[in-house]
Parts: C-alpha cells; structure tokens; sequence
C-alpha cells in the first residue's frame, strides 16, 4: 500500500508515495496529487528507497565513558542522566546556563515540544536552530517589511509569470523540482523571461535569458538601482505606495544615494552596462513578475537588507499577493517554515509571535500554563556556541544537526563542545564529527520512520507519515523532550498521548492568540499564521491531512496567495519601506588572503551526507570535495585542474582537489558544504568559514571569507 509523504531534504517539500514491495524493498515515487511538485522527484528525492537501511545507525541509546568509549545503556538510565545533566547547571547557575540546538530537518511536532520545554518551562530562549544558517535574513526581511514572517506566493506562480528573477540560488541544484517547473514553463509560446544574479555561473543558467555575474556582495547596489530606476522610470505603482505602505520617500532616498546612476552600478556590481539595463527594463515592464532568493541573499552579514532591497521592488510596484508576481524565499530545508512557526529561533515565540513583545510572552505563558517563561531573547547559533566556549553555557541538547561541520570557524565549535559540561545528541546515526563530543546519544526516528508535519517555502503542510518500523529502540524526538521534561518535574504540559495531540495543541496556540489579539481591537490582518481551521482535526482527519496552505480558514480551505488586498500584517495594516544603504562583506580580500570563498551545495548530496552518502548514484555524482577555482588563480598559485590543493583561511584550512568549471569568477573560489571528516581526511569548509554574522538576523556569512590557496603538500 502507499503511503503519502513528504521529501526529507530541501524546501521544495515534493510529496512522495512510499511503499514496502513484496521482496521487502521500499519503493518511492511522486505523488502527482501534491501541489509542490505533481508527481515529479529530483534525483535525491528518487534515491530516498537506497538510503533507509540501517548502516551506521543509532539504535540505542549510548554513554560516554571516562575512557572515551561508547557503552550502550537503557532508555531510562540515558533519559535520567540528561535530565539530571540539565537539572544540575539549571539549579546551579539559572535556566540561561543550558541550551538546545536544532534543526530544520525536526517536524513542526517535534520542534513544538523542544521550544515549549526550554521558553515555557526551563525559562530560557537559549533555543536556536540550524536554520539560523540558511533563512533567518528571510525571516527578519519579511518580519521588517510585512509585519510577519511570510512567502506571500505559491509555487503555481512560476507557471503564471513572465519574468523569473533568481537571486542568490543555484535553483537546478538546490532547489531542482522549482527548476524544473520554470524549465517547463520556458516551453509556453510565450515563455517567462528568466534572469540569473549569482557571482557563479551554474547549471540554473542554462534556462537563463540573461546572467548577471555580480561581484560577491553587491546584491544591494543592484536592487536600490532597480528602486531609483522603476521610479525614474514611471514603473511605480503610485496607489498601491500611497495606500498600503509606508517609508518609501526614505527609501528611495537611500537607494538613489547608493546607485541613482545606472552605469555606476554596473561598475560597482561587475556586471555590463547593457546587461544591467536590460534587466531594468524587463522589470519596469512585466507585470506579472516573481523574485525568488536563497542563500547567496541569506548568507551574509548584509543579508536581511539584501532581502528587504528586493521586497522594495515588489512594494514600489505592488506586484504582490496576486497570480504570478511576488518576492519568494526559498528555503533550504524541509521544515525550516514549520520550525519558524512554533518559534523555532532564539527571538521567537510559537505562532510567529515575538519573544521580546510582554503581550506576546503573556499570550503563550497563559497558553502554555507555564512555570517559568523566558524573558528575553536567547542567543543565536554563532553567539551560543561561543557562550558555551567561554563558560555560560554548560549544557547542550543537539537534535538531529552537526555543527561540527555545518557552523562557520567550526574549529570554534569543537572547542566549545570539547569544554561543554554535559553535551546530549539526538541523532539517527552514531558517528558524526559531532557525536564525537556528546556524553549522552539518543536513538531518534528517522524518514520513513516518524510521523508528523512540515511547511515548505511556500507555507504547504504536509504530512510526514511513517511506513517502516521503528529500529532498534529509536524514539519520536517529541516523545523523547516529554520524557525528560517529566523527569525534570514538569508534570503538567507535556502528556501528549500522541503526534496528533501535539500538532492540535500546536494548530490552537495560533488561532488562540488570533482570538486574544482581536479582543484588543488590533486589525484581523496583523495575524496571517492561523491555523483555525486545523485548531480540532480529530485523529482521523489528522491522519489523512492533505497539503493545505495556511492560514487555514475556520473551513479547513488554505490560501494561496497573501496581501492581495493590500493590508499587511503591520498594526495600521500597511507594508514597510526598509531604506538599505548597501555595504560591502565584513572582510575583503588582502594580501595574505587574496581570493573569497564561496560555499553552498552540489546537486546530489544533502547537508553533512549521513543519508545522501549512502545512495551509490548520488556518491556518484561528484564523489569527493573540491576548490572550484578561475584558471588564472589556479595559475596565480601553482595549482592544477586534479591536484590537492591547501585552502586556509584567518580560520581555519582544509585540503580538497583543484577543480576549474568555468563558472567561477577569477578573485573566487567555490568549495562544497557537505564533506565532513566522516567522508573525508578533515574537509569541513566549515572551519573556513568567517564567523561574522548579520546583525539583525543572526546569519553568518558564509559566501564571502578571504582564503588563500596552495599546493598540498606545500612546494
Ligand atoms: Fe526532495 Fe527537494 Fe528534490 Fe523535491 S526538489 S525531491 S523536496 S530534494
């Protein structure tokens, strides 16, 4: 029998039918009924069946011992020690003293009851995920300019435009059914314009009518052009501005600062005059017009202005809310959306409320009946594993990530985790660069095995449902926090019977504070994160939920598109103007470190491997990391094309084979994201990458860290 899924990698969340054949083998197809991707998979997406056998897996729960060595222990001794491992630091030196670190790839349910335990009832918002490193310029962006976190599109938009501006994505590889629906749409008679902005030339410009090789960091010059150009040239939609926003004198101001002359943004942006103008002109001209950004925007320490100097574009010319036109966040990974919506970072509440907002706190603390509720915003990813360094922070909770490869100066991590007090892991898998440093592992389900929900970019629900058994003693990372709330003398909050009570508890918590902020006679339209309509699904109805969009009406109907009538979720109701004077990244080139590092990812791997390494066709793609370098840097430092090459940082270095695609521009070089030392000798690009982050969301830069490059070994 088939079961209705959800993709676990990138935020496309393509449904999936899965089943067990009669040989015992596990088959998985699209589900031509999901909205994300009408029965279309990627190759990782099709590879899922070769990936869910149970090498390397976590399947009981494990102890450090004074030797180092891993002793396999009892469900009931692992969940006492992490309950009296956290409740030692708390009653020692206070609830900030302990923290959690999740991800993107948890359910809504799972990431629900970790943020209920830490800000509802251990008191701390010291709660961050690694969706802090792909997403959270997006999230303050749209947070600055709409009021709420929120992708006002649906994917059905790229079908309906004329113009596709891709910003910062590689969409081919990163995000490849979305590729694959503006490919299609490219074969209409009359196909949609397609525009590529990325300092790299990637297999997504093929189906390019126009490349724009920007200089790494320029994005907000190109933009605030964009702004002073629409206006100049009488694109501006001069009611939709007078009638539903606010700010846009100051930010028209800002822009035509910055770049009110078009040849001086070109020069400053790398790119030709013509080509420039070209791209201007379409936008001035096509109405229905979708703007679609991802890490190349997020990951930088200008990255939440670089998202609101595109937003500027779509307010000045109202293309928003309505049938082929909008900006659109890409996100990276499967439930990086459901994670924000339960309040998933360190500055967040659930119900895409804030932390630092008393109404809001009080909100959830009536909601949630709890002790003890977190005061003040926690520390984000970066500055949490440097409180754990210095000493704050002496209990960590890491749920199904591996900072040790993924974070930036993640030599810095190592540190911070080797001098960690008690360091608690919930994975699938026993051995990461991570677990290395955990005291306590926990067996957790994995795809195919958990039950639950995820949003994708484009705000769908989709269930997660299992269609394997359990193995060994692996448990739902919603059950495993309840357990150890429990034993840290949370009584009452956490008895969930099951996943379904959670997401109903979950789905309540939002159309409660809708409730309770409308008493005070605020707009309906501050509050589009409203899942009424999901708030009393029984099981049943819970079991065969189909992909729905929220909000979710109190009719069970979800909505496509948001702010086509022009309120926004702002209290006056209207959208925000964001002046974003643009800056250069933090670190430029010099002399000691003369070309920038770009990282991301390729086309058939997924974050750190440990489920993408297992498939033979995927390994096979690209089957070892790499310095994708310009023929004449490579040439500048005495490297070729097959050679193993040192690339060092201020941070850190690490050593991978010279290759030169052609598609990097000279003064850059481009290394994968997903090698880690359990596939390779030490190539974390990770322990490279530049700390520095983006002040308003917390995202590091992880596309621009001056490096140099050597021959390995050296000369
Ligand atoms: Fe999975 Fe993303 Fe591929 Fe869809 S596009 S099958 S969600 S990896």
């Amino acid at each position: 029998m088939n079961v209705a899924t959800t993709c676990p990698y990138c935020g496309v969340g393509c449904g999936l039918l899965a089943r067990i054949d009669a040989s015992g083998a596990v088959q998985v197809e699209g589900d031509a009924r999901h909205p994300a991707n009408h029965g279309r998979l990627c190759v990782k997406g099709s590879a899922l069946a070769e990936t869910v056998d149970l090498r390397g897996r976590l399947l009981h729960p494990l102890l450090r011992t004074s030797g180092g060595s891993l002793r396999r222990t009892s469900w009931n001794d692992a969940l006492d020690r992490v309950a009296k491992g956290f409740g030692k630091v708390i009653e020692q030196h206070g609830p900030d003293a302990v923290a959690f670190y999740v991800s993107g790839q948890l359910l809504t349910e799972d990431y629900y009851v970790v943020n209920k335990l830490a800000k509802g009832y251990i008191g701390t918002a010291n709660i961050d995920t690694n969706s802090r490193l792909c997403m959270s310029s997006a999230v303050a962006g749209h947070k600055r300019a709409f009021g709420e976190d929120i992708v006002p599109g649906c994917y059905d938009d790229l079908e309906l435009a004329e113009l596709i501006v891709l910003v910062g994505s590689n969409t081919a590889w990163c995000h490849p059914i979305v590729y694959q629906r503006i490919a299609k749409a490219k074969e209409r008679s009359a196909p949609p314009r397609v525009v590529v902005i990325d300092p790299r030339h990637t297999a997504t410009c093929e189906s390019a009518d126009l490349h724009l090789p920007i200089k790494p960091g320029t994005d907000v010059w190109l933009f605030n052009g964009l702004v002073a150009f629409l206006f100049q040239h009488g694109a501006m939609d001069t009611h939709f501005v007078d009638t539903h926003t606010q700010g846009f004198e100051a930010a028209l101001a800002a822009a035509q600062t910055d770049a009110g002359d078009p040849a001086e943004v070109a020069r400053i942006c790398g790119v030709k005059l013509v080509d420039l103008l070209a791209f201007y002109a379409w936008f001035a001209r096509c109405e229905r017009t979708v703007s679609l950004f991802s890490q190349g925007v997020n990951q930088s320490s200008s990255g939440t202005d670089k998202v609101n100097a595109i937003i500027n574009c779509h307010l000045l010319t109202g293309r928003i809310g309505k049938p082929g036109m909008g900006p659109f966040s890409l996100t990276g990974q499967p439930n990086a959306m459901g994670g924000r919506e339960v309040g998933g970072l360190a500055n967040m509440l659930a119900a895409h409320m804030e932390l630092d907002n008393p109404m809001h706190r009080q909100i959830v603390q009536s909601f949630w009946q709890s002790p003890c509720m977190a005061e003040r915003v926690g520390l984000k990813a970066v500055d949490l594993f440097r409180a754990i360094e210095e000493g704050r922070v002496k209990a960590l909770w890491i749920m199904a990530t591996n900072p040790v490869v993924s974070l930036p100066d993640a030599d810095q991590v190592k540190r911070a985790l080797a001098r960690c007090e008690c360091v608690v892991s919930s994975d699938i898998v026993t051995h990461t660069d991570t677990n290395a440093f955990a005291h306590v592992l926990l067996p957790a389900l994995g795809w195919g095995e958990k039950d639950g929900t995820v949003t994708n970019s484009a705000r769908c629900i989709s269930r997660q449902r299992a269609f394997l058994p359990a193995p060994g003693e692996a448990r739902a990372d919603w059950h495993i926090v309840c357990e150890v709330a429990r034993r840290l003398g949370f009584t009452q909050g956490f008895q969930f019977e099951d996943v379904h009570a959670v997401f109903v508890e979950h789905a309540r918590l939002t159309a409660f504070r809708n409730h309770d902020v409308q008493a005070d006679g605020l707009p309906a339209t501050r509050r589009l994160l409203n899942l009424q309509g999901l708030a009393h699904v029984d099981r049943q109805a819970y079991a065969s939920l189909s992909p729905v969009q929220w909000p979710v009406t109190s009719d069970g109907e979800g909505v496509a598109r948001l702010f086509a009538d022009g309120r926004f979720s702002h209290v006056d109701g209207r959208a925000r103007f964001v002046p974003t004077p643009a800056r250069m990244p933090a670190h430029a080139a010099d002399r000691h470190y003369p070309l920038i590092l770009n990282t991301g990812r390729v086309r058939d791997q997924w974050h750190s491997m440990t489920r993408t390494g297992k498939a033979p066709r995927l390994t096979g793609h690209i089957a070892e990391p790499f310095i994708d370098m310009h023929p004449h840097d490579a040439l500048r430092c005495g490297v070729r094309e097959g050679e193993l090459a040192r690339v060092q940082s201020r941070w850190g270095a690490m050593v991978a084979r010279v290759k030169q695609s052609g598609g990097v521009l000279a003064g850059n070089v481009f290394v994968p994201i997903h090698w880690s030392g359990q596939f390779a000798s030490d190539a974390r690009v990770g322990s490279l990458v530049n700390p520095v982050v983006d002040p308003i969301s917390g995202e590091p830069e992880f596309k621009h860290t001056p490096v140099q490059v050597e021959p390995f070994p050296v000369r």
